[in-house]
């Protein structure tokens, strides 16, 4: 028999196949993308309000059977599937009730009649969800209990699988993705957060990124007076790229792997080193307004904008929860850094940009946190019982950047690096002014321990295989269109198609790659106000 641990992560899903007589990894699945349009969590919330749950939890359906296909084992020995990923997820993977985790107030969510949505742990027949495309008679899912509404299963996993929750001295913890997922522990107190730090952390939303994959580069460092590449290989493992010039593009000399393009790691690296070379006089100019990686990989200066955005909000994120609890900066011990960006980054150069705190003490790096205890509950259930217990003995409070002022005050100091070039004593008076402690000086040397090589530990012995094209279109009725195809031209990511059938004209659109409510020009551009995101639906398979 088989079972399997799946973690719905914001930027795609990842999978494995674990054989339970032997227990032995069988083969990894990932998705280079999320189904649902939109390039973060808030964006999937959104488009699941307005066109409907019942379309995205389908949409996430079918994306897993797509996974459970590529496993190619018989459904009737597939025992158990245990699933992590954050509230929004499981409870759209559940076709569960999602309204209270759009509404913070307590007033707005009672009008909708949507308090005390339970998001407990369970176990039921897998058949409930996939009985009618991919039956699994003998199999069952198990979800893992949030710690509060808000607080969800990743989030426990993230303090679970590092040693954060036995951590007596103050320690901070960060799940690094398209919304990262933090806490702050001080003695038995936890405070949780997330920081909306958008799709650049993950490499996306970049000119050349791509998620944590073979062929993406995972870290780059300087040698010989060139920069070296760090290539991560077929089994994710990183592995020597080629060595080049960044200004001019020459390739010095090639690698064993070559890259595809880069990911969040491999932009923290790459801004790390060209603003320690000297490459980046004033953020966020790069020199010709490019750094050249290889062929047709290039960092533009809009792409140091994007990576600004989402490091100062992790950054701004990270302060704040720390001035709000009332510890001093210099009281914290230990940082620890999960998920793939996590894990690959050279901690060091994470210290340089500000994405962990330079004046932490201690730096330990883990892998994908959810996928691991996902692993554990599926192939031992009883686990289960172990983490209701202690997400019961966990009192965390959440503390929400997008009401706090001490937020906005340091993401606006953030920006204005980023984006203005402001220099590091502005940024201290502007700190001075709001009243907030000003940040210490980062410490010269700082204990690092990478607990694991890989995102994934091991991708089993039939290897990683890559979900690359979900390949499932939405579309709507466009009853007004006149075929200007402005729509089609407009699209940054080539989602859009506009057809006529039988009299009757549609819009087409490639759910993975669409950005949704972050972009929504389709729907701007049309002359005829027809395009209307709320009425797709899943076209027929
Ligand atoms: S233009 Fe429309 S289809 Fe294209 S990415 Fe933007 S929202 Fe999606
Ligand atoms: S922009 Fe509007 S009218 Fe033009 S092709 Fe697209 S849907 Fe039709």
């Amino acid at each position: 028999m088989y079972v399997i641990s799946l973690d719905l992560g914001t930027s795609g899903f990842r999978s494995q196949l674990i054989d339970l007589e032997k227990n032995e990894t069988v083969k990894t699945v990932i998705t280079m993308g999320h189904p649902l349009p939109g390039g973060n969590v808030m964006d999937h919330l959104d488009f699941a309000m307005s066109t409907g749950t019942d379309v995205a939890h389908r949409l996430i359906i079918e994306t897993v059977k797509e996974i459970l296909d590529k496993f190619d084992v018989e459904p009737e020995k597939i025992q158990r599937i245990a699933v992590c990923g954050n509230p929004i997820q499981l409870s759209l993977f559940q076709n569960m009730e999602i309204r209270d985790l759009a509404f913070a107030g307590e007033n707005k969510q009672e009008s909708l009649g949507v308090r005390d949505v339970k998001r407990d742990a369970r176990i039921f027949p897998a058949n409930e969800l996939f009985g009618d495309i991919y039956p699994m008679d003998n199999c069952e899912i198990v979800i893992p209990p949030a710690i509060k509404h808000e607080i969800g299963a990743d989030a426990l996993a993230m303090m679970l699988e590092t040693d954060f929750i036995h951590q007596t001295e103050p320690c901070l913890v960060t799940d690094y993705g398209t919304n990262a997922e933090m806490a702050l522990k001080i003695g038995e107190r936890i405070i949780t957060a997330s920081a909306a730090a958008g799709p650049a952390i993950e490499g996306q939303g970049i000119a050349c990124g791509i998620l944590a994959g073979p062929g993406a580069i995972s870290d780059i460092n300087v040698e010989s007076g060139h920069w070296r590449l760090t290539v991560l290989d077929s089994t994710m493992n990183p592995g020597k790229g080629p060595l080049v010039d960044p200004v001019s593009g020459e390739t010095i000399e090639e690698g064993e792997l070559v890259p595809k393009g880069i990911t969040g790691t491999g932009v923290i690296s790459t801004m790390a080193l060209a603003i320690k070379e000297g490459l980046i006089e004033k953020l966020p100019k790069l020199p010709n307004g490019k750094l050249i990686l290889g062929d047709s990989i290039i960092i533009t200066d809009q792409d140091v904008e994007e990576v600004g955005k989402a490091i100062g909000a992790i950054r701004a994120a990270h302060m704040t929860l720390m001035v709000e609890s009332g510890l001093k900066y210099e009281d914290l011990r230990y940082s620890y850094m999960s998920g793939a960006t996590g894990t690959y980054v050279d901690a060091n150069k994470a210290r340089h940009i500000g994405s962990v705190p330079g004046f932490s003490k201690g730096i330990i790096q883990f892998g994908n946190t959810s996928i691991g205890l996902a692993r554990k509950i599926a192939i031992d259930v009883s686990k289960l019982d172990e983490v209701i217990a202690v997400a019961k003995r966990i009192h965390a409070d959440h503390l929400m950047m997008a009401t706090s002022e001490t937020f906005k005050d340091i993401y606006v100091c953030e920006l204005s690096t980023w984006q203005q070039g402001m220099p590091a004593e502005m940024y201290a008076q502007m700190l001075e002014m709001y009243g907030i402690p000003v940040f210490p000086q980062d410490l010269e040397e700082v204990e690092i321990e990478r607990r694991v090589s890989r995102d994934i530990d091991d991708v089993g012995y039939l290897g990683l295989d890559i979900v690359t094209d979900i390949g499932i279109t939405l579309e709507a009725p466009v009853e007004k269109c006149t075929l200007c195809h402005q729509c089609v031209e407009e699209c940054p990511e080539d989602a859009v198609e506009i057809v006529e059938m039988d009299g009757q004209k549609s819009v087409y659109i490639d759910s993975q790659h669409c950005l949704g409510t972050s972009c929504r020009r389709c729907v701007t551009i049309c002359p005829e106000q027809t395009m209307n995101h709320s009425l797709l639906k899943i076209k027929d398979i």
